[in-house]
């Protein structure tokens, strides 16, 4: 069960960022309800990256405007934004290798907001974490360094957690493992927008799935509803029928989590 409501909490609305020359992002809307997880999936190069960075203020948008609960937060500083209620897990991990585990979820706390997500409550959500806190974060593995990621977004209590690819060079049990605690976060309350190439992990926890192609917002839907022909249509820009890869066949081999008919039918087709 999650907190979800009808209620926005985060919102952006008509993005385009550049990286220098090239477009990143075109136009792009959405609208996260509070308590809800919303999946950006795209290939390589999609933006999905871009528009979290944005949101969290990395990046500044040509136009358009990010709005949190309401309040047109487009031009507030990333520390601001943290303080605000939004906690971004970056792809890779970025934790510090040399500081210990529990060092580093502290750093999280700084300029974060007051609320439930404490060193007890982390500890509590990763069994193993409490008695390794002492370890350096360059002993763990890939899995446990990105608990150890997630934990420190949750230690500045975000009311609004992006995660870019938490998938990224984990092993499938692990990612599986780093999924399942998504549900439980979502009602503890915290609103969830996710970016992922593993489409079936992102299907399988989200509530509105969006793909981006290009910069470009290609489907949005819930995963229930949504087709394996439509997700890859709108994720590689061909025509129901083809793939992009002139084969015919699915373009990606089920296990990889890319599109591809046979991974994609249990998540509503
Ligand atoms: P990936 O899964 O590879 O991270 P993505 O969907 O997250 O892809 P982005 O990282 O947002 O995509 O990149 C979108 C486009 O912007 C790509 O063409 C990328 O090469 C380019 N890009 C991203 N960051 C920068 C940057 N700092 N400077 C220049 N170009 C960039």
């Amino acid at each position: 069960m999650t907190a979800s409501s009808d209620r926005t909490l985060l919102e952006v609305r008509g993005l385009n960022v550049y990286h220098g020359q090239l477009q990143a992002l075109r136009d792009v809307s959405i609208a996260v309800p509070v308590g809800a997880t919303h999946a950006m999936i795209g290939a390589n190069g999609a933006g999905k990256s871009t528009l979290l960075r944005t949101i969290a203020g990395l990046h500044h948008p040509s136009s358009g405007s990010v709005l949190l609960d309401g309040q047109d937060i487009t031009g507030m500083r990333p520390a601001r934004r943290v303080a605000a209620g939004i906690a971004l897990v970056p792809e890779g991990r970025r934790l510090f290798p040399s500081l210990t585990v529990e060092e580093n979820l502290l750093v999280g706390t700084s300029g974060g907001r007051q609320g439930p997500w404490n060193l007890d409550r982390i500890y509590e959500l990763f069994g193993w974490m409490r008695e390794r806190r002492g370890q350096r974060a360059a002993q763990l593995s890939g899995g446990e360094q990105q608990a150890v990621a997630i934990g420190r977004a949750l230690a500045a209590n975000p009311r609004v957690l992006l995660l870019d690819e938490l998938s990224l060079g984990l092993a499938p049990v692990v990612v599986r493992r780093i999924y399942g605690l998504l549900p439980q976060l979502a009602a503890a309350g915290v609103t969830i927008l996710l970016v992922e190439q593993d489409v079936s992990q992102a299907l399988a926890v989200a509530s509105q799935a969006h793909c981006l192609l290009e910069g470009r917002i290609t489907l949005s839907g819930e995963p229930a509803a949504i087709t394996a022909a439509q997700i890859e249509r709108a994720y590689f820009g061909v025509t129901a029928g083809g793939n992009g890869n002139g084969s015919g066949a699915p373009a990606f081999d089920a296990g990889t989590g890319q599109p591809g008919a046979g991974q994609i039918s249990g998540a509503g087709t």
